[in-house]
């Protein structure tokens, strides 16, 4: 018994205001400036959500629940605590392969306890529940292994390059029609064989559809395992007839569709090769490294780097996940403030996937206190590189890699890139020549008007400052 219960219409009342607090969460959060009431908004609404849930429902062991949700939630501050900003989208694939896996193990004890969720009996569940149970579960088996996958690349625990074999697709199809065959016999014959066979099926083509996902196209399984994982609990809404999981799953599998959209878009890729697992990707370019890296490059220190920078009018930072590594931005900005004290024009260059996570560099450009007038997108500032004196890259790599317009058979050929090339002058940040997330070499390095700072974006930077302020 719960300790206090709730009537239905207020229930309905606090889960219509969670679901109003959670819309303007998503719209808070398209913005820097407006992010934080966004995120406040989601906590508010995520708050009552669960106590409305807890209190309106008779629920027979309370206390029970009450001690998974406190240890749940320990568990949770704990990691959120702990990890590094740089680690972040591996724990976003962690949550969504849990809230994958949660829509299974809800679908598993609907179907064999159909009379816990007023579905039906154990002979008889209804139909209309049983193809709400079916998806479920489909979409949270390909949610769980496919963002296990993802997990793992994040990680670094399995490489970046995409894992192929002969036949994929025909194979993927094959895996595909299984599993559609299994829950239309199910549907029919409410057979556990055919339930498990289809549960089983949609784990496999979970883990088939990610694998052969090149490393620079994992911002966009991020989303795109997001946006499913929203439609996993959508499904699971309906089975457990809670009108606000079914509004919030709704949510997020839209937002995140949305999203995947147009991280496609701003990659040049086409939404169907990420969601088929691929389809049509392009070779790798082992072949080009080798020749690449034969050749001398220009080495400079942070005299030569301030030197050259104080000569000159304007500046474009491109900041990348390297400067997430080294925490660079604080000292970035005291070089980039010192920089226009000298009256130099200093903007700041953000790739829609730079970083590891989508928005990775323009919150911590926003933590530096960079104003946000400095910071510009890539479609806002590409232009400009041919009017610009240097290019100042810190700790990005990919997205500056000319492969991705000139090497068709690069894994990267087709993601917009800066045009860094056009800049009068390259400074390169980093601590070697090796290459960045998608594992392909950039000849930028090897350029005439580019000069590579080797070291620590951090140090590199802090020594870049001391020099101006000795100028
Ligand atoms: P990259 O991973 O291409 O390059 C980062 C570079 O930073 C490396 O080459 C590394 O070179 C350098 N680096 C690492 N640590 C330091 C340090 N302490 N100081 C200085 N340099 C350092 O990053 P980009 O931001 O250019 O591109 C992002 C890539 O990540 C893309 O391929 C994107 O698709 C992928 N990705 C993006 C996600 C997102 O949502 N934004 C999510 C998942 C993947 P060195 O070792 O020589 O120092």
């Amino acid at each position: 018994m719960a300790l206090v219960t709730l009537t239905p219409n207020i229930t309905a009342l606090l889960y219509l205001f969670s679901a109003v607090c959670f819309i303007l969460a998503i719209k808070g959060l398209a913005s820097p400036t407006s992010a934080r009431t966004g995120n406040i908004l989601g906590i508010i609404g995520m708050i009552v959500a669960i106590t409305t849930t807890f209190l309106g429902n008779a629920i027979a062991q309370p206390y029970y629940v009450l001690a998974c949700i406190g240890i749940g939630g320990i568990i949770g501050t704990i990691i959120a605590l702990k990890v590094k900003m740089t680690a972040m989208p591996q724990l976003v694939a962690g949550f969504h392969s849990l809230v994958g896996l949660a829509a299974v193990l809800i679908a598993v004890a609907a179907f064999f306890s159909p009379e816990s969720f007023d579905i039906g009996t154990t002979d008889n569940i209804s139909k209309s529940s049983l193809i709400e149970l079916s998806l479920g579960a489909i979409i949270g088996a390909i949610t769980f292994s496919g963002s296990i996958i993802a997990f793992l690349k994040l990680q670094g625990t399995l490489g970046g390059a995409p894992l192929r074999f002969i036949g994929q697709h025909l194979f993927n199809l094959l895996v595909a029609i299984g599993i559609s065959y299994t829950a239309f016999t199910l549907y029919h014959t409410s057979d556990p064989l055919m339930f498990w066979i289809m549960i089983g099926l949609s784990f496999f083509i979970g883990f088939l559809l990610i694998l052969p996902i090149g490393g620079a196209d994992m911002p966009v399984v991020i989303s795109m395992l997001n946006s499913y994982s929203g439609w996993a609990a959508a499904g699971i809404g309906f089975t457990l007839n809670n009108s606000l999981l079914i509004i919030t799953g709704a949510l997020v599998g839209a937002s995140g569709a949305i999203l995947s959209y147009v991280m496609c878009k701003a990659m040049n890729r086409s939404i169907f090769n990420v969601i088929f697992g691929g389809l049509g990707e392009p070779k790798d370019d082992t072949l080009e490294l080798t020749h690449i890296s034969e050749q001398p490059v220009n080495q400079g220190n942070a005299d030569d780097a301030a030197f050259m920078m104080s000569g000159e009018r304007s500046i474009i930072i491109i900041p990348g996940y390297g400067m997430a590594v080294a925490q660079a931005q604080h000292a970035l900005k005291e070089m980039a403030d010192l920089l226009l004290q000298k009256d130099i024009q200093v903007r700041y260059a953000i790739h829609p996937v730079a970083g590891r996570m989508p928005g990775h560099m323009n919150v911590l450009l926003a933590e530096a206190n960079v104003p946000y007038e400095q910071v510009l997108e890539l479609d806002e500032i590409n232009r400009d590189f041919s009017s610009t004196d240097i290019a100042f890259i810190i700790g990005a790599n990919d997205i500056t890699n000319p492969a991705a317009k000139t090497n068709k058979s690069s894994p990267i050929y087709g993601m917009p890139v800066f045009n860094v090339r056009d800049a009068g002058h390259v400074l390169f940040v980093k601590r070697s020549l090796s290459s960045g997330y998608a594992g392909v070499e950039n000849e930028l390095f090897y350029d005439d008007n580019t000069v590579m700072l080797f070291g620590d974006a951090k140090q590199m930077c802090e020594q870049i400052v001391k020099a101006l302020e000795a100028m």
